[in-house]
């Protein structure tokens, strides 16, 4: 059970409740990416089971009739134990998918991750065209060549800043550099990908940037925030026409993914707070 301060985050810990918030956002006019939370395991078993939970979850999604996708973290499906056992998992879960016609996300880890999850995309990109996506940080230095390689390959781009901590040899060193890196590598996707450009941010700057790349290029874009995260700025767009997608994280491995939220931004800790004292 999830105290109610976690629940603006986090959609229950059980499928069926995230299935259920995903129809709501489909009511409000927008999709659900829908994320079992778990990662790190250095056993095969439990992420044979979280790819068994994604299989069943793409099966639901589509027996319901719901607007929704799914994303994977590469270390909850087993790219700690080995390269084969998360492509294989992977490739597993985008195969159940394929045959749904759902979508799958691949998120993106820290930078000692990157070649191995653009290896599987890549793979599995080619062998179910349009059916995968991947998560790409504008804080790393070696983006833009990421960004240039996936130009030849049929799976859609989400750009985000970046959750992690990344030492100064492989990212940029500052929150200005990292935005402007964000909207350079914005204007390289709206001008050189026609096979899907995600915008993954809340920044009120960064979308203003992908909607002025739209009226530029043409590109067709969508917006990825957060559940709990400016959800009003959310509703917004959709009732404005854009394509908006929550992710929605669920499961009983809620605790550590709502830290971090609380974390990173002083108005969820005062939200939280706020919570706890009843003020
Ligand atoms: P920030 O630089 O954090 O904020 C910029 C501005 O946005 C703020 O000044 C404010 O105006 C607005 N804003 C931000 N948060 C709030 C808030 N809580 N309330 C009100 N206004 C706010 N990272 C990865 O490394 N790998 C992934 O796979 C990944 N997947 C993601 C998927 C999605 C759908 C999203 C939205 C993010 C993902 N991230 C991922 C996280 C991402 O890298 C950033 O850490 C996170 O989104 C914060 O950056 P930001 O672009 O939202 O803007």
């Amino acid at each position: 059970m999830i105290p109610p301060i976690a629940s603006r985050f986090v959609a229950g810990t059980t499928a069926s409740g995230a299935l259920d918030h995903v129809s709501e956002c489909n009511e409000a006019g927008m999709g659900g990416i829908l994320n079992l939370l778990g990662e790190h395991y250095d056993d095969p078993e439990p992420a044979a089971e979280d790819a068994d939970a994604y299989c069943h979850l793409v099966s639901e999604l589509a027996s319901r009739g719901l607007n929704g996708s799914v994303s994977v973290k590469p270390s909850q499906i087993g790219i700690d134990v080995g390269p084969d056992v998360f492509r294989d998992n992977f490739e597993r879960i985008v195969e159940t998918a394929a045959a749904e016609d759902v979508f799958v996300w691949c998120d993106m880890e820290d930078h000692t991750t990157t070649d191995t999850t653009l290896d599987a995309v890549e793979a599995t990109a080619r062998d179910h065209p349009h059916g995968v996506g991947v998560a790409i940080q504008a804080n790393l230095t070696r983006t833009r060549d990421d960004l240039r390689r996936l130009a030849d390959v049929p799976a859609a781009v989400r750009l985000v800043k970046g959750a992690y901590d990344e030492p100064s040899s492989v990212a940029l060193d500052s929150k200005s550099a990292v935005d402007d890196a964000y909207e350079d590598h914005l204007e390289f996707l709206f001008r050189e990908f026609d096979q899907g450009v995600a915008v993954g941010s809340h920044d009120p700057a960064m979308l203003q940037v992908a909607v002025d790349l739209h009226k530029e290029y043409g590109t067709p874009f969508e917006i990825q925030m957060l559940m709990g995260v400016r959800e009003d700025a959310q509703r917004e767009l959709a009732a404005k026409g854009y394509e908006v997608n929550q992710y929605v994280p669920y499961g009983d491995k809620w605790m550590q993914y709502f830290y971090r939220r609380i974390r990173e931004r002083k108005e969820n800790a005062l939200f939280a707070l706020r919570a706890v004292v009843g003020v």
